[in-house]
């Protein structure tokens, strides 16, 4: 059991993943480092303290959010060069993604500190493990913009990508988003809606995106809880398909302009997703 032997660092920061939902989602390596540390710093500490409460862990617990990220890094930037130790946590999963810390992480290891990572449950990293979409390759692109017109714009910049791209989603705006995504993708891209992951409702729909939506509409329930959603990218010779008109422009413009600027105006002109011209611009150029 070397995880419960081992030595904690001093004047390290420890980036500790928790659980997304099932409380027994938390390793081993996980409990004996919070235990271990001279301060936990935490999201929200209420929340947290009911993980800790569970497991009877007693590091004292300070909050560590967006709207004091920068104060806090000064005292736990102190408290490190006091030869304390330091976890971060977030409200679930792995801190930093979609989650407060980068600023405490790139300071900590500016100021020569070593940032110690304890890994644990991630909801993309979950959902893609059962998905039933392609892993070798994917990007994940954080939660989709909660203004319409930002939102519209997001959903057509990933729309030509070629691996699976993930996103996080709020239950509120499900279905407005996956309707933007119809329009840029189409109604037969393969998605999966990962929900409640861990949890007792837990959900993996899995199907062509115009179908989901259908389903979605007609029983809004599917809606609630936690989402992230997961969408296929676009087959090789999909890319690329533009039409005889579009090809043409854009080879024009591509005598005269840089790739990007090309294919900037094409999509423009032409009401297409911009990563799909900008895709089939790279191979007119190769
Ligand atoms: N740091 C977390 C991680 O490692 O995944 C993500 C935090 S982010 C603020 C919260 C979002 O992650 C949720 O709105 C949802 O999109 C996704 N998420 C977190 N837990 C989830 C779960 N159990 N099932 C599905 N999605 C989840």
């Amino acid at each position: 059991m070397e995880a419960l032997t081992e030595t904690l660092v001093s004047s390290a920061l420890y980036v500790v993943a928790t659980p997304i939902g099932n409380l027994a989602d938390i390793s081993l390596r996980a409990l004996h480092i919070l235990e271990g540390v001279d301060q936990i710093a935490a999201e929200d500490t209420r929340h947290s303290s009911r993980l800790l409460n569970h497991y009877g862990i007693q590091s004292s617990l300070i909050s560590l959010h967006e709207h004091n990220e920068q104060v806090r890094t000064e005292e736990l930037i102190n408290c490190l060069a006091q030869g304390q130790n330091v976890a971060l946590i977030s409200d679930a999963g792995t801190p930093l993604i979609s989650d407060p810390g980068y600023g405490l992480v790139q300071r900590v290891a500016a100021a020569g500190y070593r940032v110690i990572p304890i890994p644990g449950a991630c909801a993309v990293v979950t959902a893609l493990s059962a998905a039933g979409l392609p892993t070798d390759a994917f990007t994940f692109v954080g939660f989709s913009p909660s203004k319409a017109g930002a939102r519209k714009r997001f959903f057509e910049s990933h729309a030509g990508r070629q691996e699976t791209w993930v996103f996080y989603e709020s239950p509120r705006r499900l279905v407005a988003s996956l309707e933007n995504l119809l329009d840029a993708v189409g109604t037969d891209r393969q998605v999966t809606i990962a929900r409640e992951l861990t949890k007792m409702h837990e959900t993996l729909l899995r199907g062509e995106l115009g179908e989901l939506v259908d389903n979605l509409r007609a029983d809004p329930g599917q809606c609630r809880g936690e989402i992230v959603v997961l969408v296929n990218g676009l087959p090789a010779m999909e890319v690329a398909a533009l039409d005889d008109d579009a090809d043409r422009l854009l080879k024009l413009l591509l005598a005269e302009l840089p790739v990007t600027r090309a294919a900037q105006i094409v999509a423009h002109y032409r009401d297409l997703p911009r990563r799909q011209v900008y895709q089939r611009a790279l191979t007119l150029q190769e």
